[in-house]
């Protein structure tokens, strides 16, 4: 009988003990975690759970526990929150409590969570302890934080941290009633020095850059990355030195030194600034932002290397081209644009050579809306330019066409081709589609191309208008004598006839130092065998002039304006013998 108690005794308290293990399991197996404590307030005792041995580098799992143990693995400033917690959940006879802390190692992060188990009177039964490492979600984090706010490759703001500070700058400045000054920076031709060293060079001239301008960056001025190689300054309550003005002075000097790259390559850049100012160029730091960027542009069409600052007329400018772009995309939809011709002449014979083809946009009423002088650049600007000139090249080409078929006169047209149209490189291949087309004859078309087509991407322009010079295409270089072109650089240029502008044409005669260089230019032309074309001649007497100094064509009002295709028409049968 004894042996029997004893054995029913031994099974209970085996079972008990089962149970109590199991509890304790599942508890555990919830919490899915890595170390625990358990601790049991009946019995007094605490029990560790798991590779804590490993954890700690010590051997401790023999050791009777001690609820301090864990205290010290803390780093001491974070063992204040842990009791604490600890502390709050116990008092409130809460079930459950979890902190991150550091442990002493500084940066290895722990996520206590502990959970509370107790009887009807409120009384702690057990508590369950688990402890995981979250090192890496914590560097994570970190990181994750930290990108919200800066930008990867050069640590500055990014634009939406940058934007969110800015309007914080702006609403500060509206109270204490100071200026901001916002300056975007913007290296110039970066496409072009990133194609030539590389996207990861490229990448690095970008790092290289933004360390200059984190030098600004103080309490009262932030830096920010805006796009691939714009940056932007916003600066607080500016004056003297800490000024738009200034640090952009500052960079430009710091510039002026090459950049060398890991591998040695020395890249010399430049960069363009655009500045607006809160609160006469916006009212806040999204119309700010608009507008500097705006100046901006206007910055690098007016020639690059250069602070541009904020002047109302750049807005309005802005909003016109802006408003300008959609007319016409629409007019080029409907074909609403025109051809219109301009006569020129032999000047020795008096003969129809042939015309420059010149674009016109009329109303519905026949009115022209602008000259092309105003539209084309906003066409360049805004790309409308390919289309535009496509339609030019084909319309004229099915005209000229049409005329040859017509009168068998053999005329030459000119048709202005924009730098931008170059640079496309379908460029050549249209043009001889054309050709094909209208079995138009190569040596009696003339593409009118000014110098600016030959600063960006030289050698690719040069190597197209060699091409299309192979096929008998003729290269006129137009507006001679306004831009910086020099009588040496002529010599190397890849052209056929040289289009004098009308300001040499019309100080040749007015002004007898200007007529000798007319001379020397006409002369070293045909030296050069290049014809040369006098423009806008208004007078006889300017004609006459050309004439003498052996001018080979006269075109200008003189002899006739820009007319109508019926118009021309009608000169062209006048022509006929
Ligand atoms: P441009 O190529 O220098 O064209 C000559 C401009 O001078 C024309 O102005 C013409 O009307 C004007 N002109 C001709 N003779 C005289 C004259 O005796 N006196 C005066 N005062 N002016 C004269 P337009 O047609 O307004 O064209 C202006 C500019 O627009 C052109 O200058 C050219 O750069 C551009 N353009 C015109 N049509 C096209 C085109 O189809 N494509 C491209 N890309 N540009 C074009
Ligand atoms: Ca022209
Ligand atoms: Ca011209």
């Amino acid at each position: 009988m004894e042996d029997l108690k004893y054995q029913i005794d031994l099974l209970t308290a085996m079972n008990e003990r089962l149970m109590a293990s199991e509890h304790i399991y599942r508890a555990i197996s919830e919490f899915n975690g890595y170390l625990y404590i358990y601790k049991d307030y009946r019995t007094q005792t605490a029990e560790l759970i798991g590779p804590w041995d490993e954890a700690v580098g010590e051997k401790i799992s023999t050791i009777p526990y001690d609820e301090r143990y864990l205290l010290n693995l803390l780093h001491d400033e974070d063992m204040k929150a842990y009791t604490e917690s600890i502390y709050e959940m116990e008092h409130h006879h809460e079930t459950e409590a979890k902190v991150e802390l550091r442990t002493k190692t500084k940066f290895n992060w722990i996520e206590i969570e502990a959970k509370m188990v107790y009887d009807e009177d409120g009384s702690p039964i057990e508590k369950i302890i688990a402890i995981r490492d979250i090192t890496k979600r914590r560097s994570q984090n970190d990181e994750i934080a930290y990108l919200a706010y800066n930008d990867s490759l050069t640590g500055l703001y990014n634009r939406n941290y940058f934007v969110r500070r800015l309007q914080d700058m702006c609403e500060q400045a509206a109270v204490e009633k100071v200026g901001v000054e916002l300056l975007f920076l913007d290296i110039d031709d970066f496409k072009k020095i990133n194609d030539s060293i590389g996207l990861l060079f490229g990448d690095e001239l970008v790092q290289g850059f933004s360390l200059i301008l984190k030098e600004f960056q103080s309490d009262n001025m932030i830096v920010g990355r805006f796009g691939s190689d714009v940056f932007i300054i916003a600066i607080y309550n500016p004056h003297g030195q800490r000024s738009a003005d200034h640090i952009y002075k500052t960079v430009r000097d710091r510039l002026r030194e090459p950049y060398v790259l890991t591998n040695k390559t020395e890249v010399h850049y430049t960069v363009s600034a655009g500045v607006a100012e809160f609160p006469e160029a916006g009212k806040n730091a999204l119309d700010l932002i608009k507008n500097a960027e705006i100046v901006l542009s206007k910055a690098k069409e007016s020639g690059k290397n250069r602070i541009c600052f904020f002047e109302y007329e750049i807005l309005q400018d802005f909003v016109k081209s802006v408003s300008m772009e959609q007319k016409l995309k629409d007019t080029i939809e409907k074909e609403g644009f025109v051809i219109y011709f301009q006569p020129q002449f032999e000047s020795e014979t008096g003969k129809l050579r042939g015309a420059e083809a010149l674009l016109r946009w009329p109303d519905e009423h026949g009115q022209f809306i602008t000259s092309p002088g105003e539209f084309i650049p906003i066409a360049e600007r805004n790309g409308t330019i390919i289309p535009i000139g496509a339609w030019v090249m084909k319309e004229t080409l099915k005209i000229m066409n049409n005329w040859r078929m017509r009168f068998r006169l053999p005329l030459v047209v000119a048709i202005n081709i924009s730098a931008i149209q170059l640079e496309k490189d379908n460029f050549v291949d249209y043009v001889q589609s054309l050709l094909q087309m209208y079995e138009f004859d190569p040596g009696s078309l003339e593409l009118e191309i000014t110098e600016t087509a030959f600063i960006n991407d030289y050698d690719v322009v040069i190597d197209r208008i060699n091409v299309l010079r192979k096929l008998g295409v003729k290269i006129a270089l137009d507006d001679f004598g306004t831009g910086f072109s020099s009588l040496s650089y002529l010599k190397n240029m890849p052209i056929d006839i040289l289009k004098i502008d009308r300001t040499f044409v019309d100080s040749a005669i007015t002004d007898s130092s200007a007529g000798i260089i007319t001379r020397a230019v006409v002369d070293m032309a045909g030296q050069l065998g290049l014809k040369t074309v006098a423009e806008g001649v208004e007078t006889q007497a300017q004609q006459n002039f050309m004439n003498t100094i052996g001018c080979d064509y006269i075109q200008g009002y003189l002899t006739g304006k820009p007319m109508s295709k019926t118009d021309f028409e009608k000169l062209i049968i006048r022509q006929l013998p």
